[in-house]
């Protein structure tokens, strides 16, 4: 597999499937799916999921609530979102934990770090809730920060078109595809891949984005096989070099890694 830990960010608004809000059953249990073909096959897989399908913070202000308080409800909204692909993910046999940036003790694990090293290191199937757990951040920045806490090789950013285009090809039909990029190049294009706050911190912390179509079916697996999916980000706009600490390539990864001598789950 080319990615040996990837930190794997959905939309809430992809879950939605074709109905205007919420969860399409059919929806969430292609994700699933699409998940546990990689984790079986050994990819150590983190999930961060959205919350647009049931609440977004800007609504708030929109009805003339308090902005922190809609933040606070978008992040509760991803905990829903998480509940439910974990409950997914569970059906198919897949072990999983949700670890959330807010603390709901009753339904899943505080966010601890070490914690989450180790799950993946096991073969869960992580699922990081309540993006941050604080306002005004987004999820795609969620996605960064514990991909670059958890060291993943990469985020796949899973979107409904298959990567990043020179215009947006749903409204312009001229737009063409890069295969790679730079992140110098997107910044000074404009174009969109994640919000500034998520993107500069992939940049800053050299951290490849791969922005692919997620509702085909099987793209995830191809993509970890190495076929030209999506849109790659990097630093120089070509593939990245692994490091090979969380590769699975060193047998002595449970002994020798910091995050195995924290709490055992
Ligand atoms: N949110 C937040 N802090 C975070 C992550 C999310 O305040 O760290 C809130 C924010 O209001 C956001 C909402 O949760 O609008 C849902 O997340 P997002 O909009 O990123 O979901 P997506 O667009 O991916 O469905």
């Amino acid at each position: 597999m080319k990615y040996n830990r990837i930190l794997l960010k959905l939309s809430g608004e992809a879950l939605m499937g074709k109905q205007q809000y919420g969860i399409d059953a059919e929806r969430l249990m292609q994700y699933a799916e699409e998940v546990r073909a990689v984790a079986e096959l050994g990819v150590q897989v983190a999930v961060v999921i959205g919350g647009g399908n049931i609440f977004r913070g800007v609504q708030a202000e929109a009805f003339g609530l308090d902005r922190v308080q809609g933040d606070y409800m978008g992040m509760l909204a991803t905990v829903i979102n998480s509940m439910a692909l974990q409950s997914a993910l569970e059906k198919l046999g897949t072990p999983t934990r949700l670890l959330s940036g807010l603390t709901i003790q009753r339904v899943c694990e505080p966010y601890i770090r070490r914690r989450a090293m180790r799950h993946l290191e096991k073969g869960r199937v992580v699922i990081f809730g309540a993006g941050i757990g604080s306002p005004y951040f987004t999820t795609d920045s969620a996605a960064s920060l514990r991909a670059i806490e958890v060291e993943a090789d990469v985020v796949l950013k899973g979107t409904r078109v298959d990567g990043i285009y020179t215009a947006d090809p749903e409204k312009d039909p001229t737009a063409t595809r890069y295969p790679q990029i730079t992140f110098d190049e997107v910044m000074e294009k404009n174009l969109n891949v994640m919000d500034m706050t998520a993107f500069t911190l992939c940049k800053e912390n050299n951290l490849p984005i791969i922005v692919f179509d997620m509702n085909k079916e099987g793209n995830l697996q191809k993509l970890l096989r190495g076929e030209a999916v999506g849109t790659l980000v990097t630093m120089n706009g070509t593939e990245p070099n692994l490091d090979p600490k969380h590769s699975g390539l060193q047998p002595d990864l449970h002994h020798s890694s910091p995050a195995s001598s924290g709490q055992q789950a």
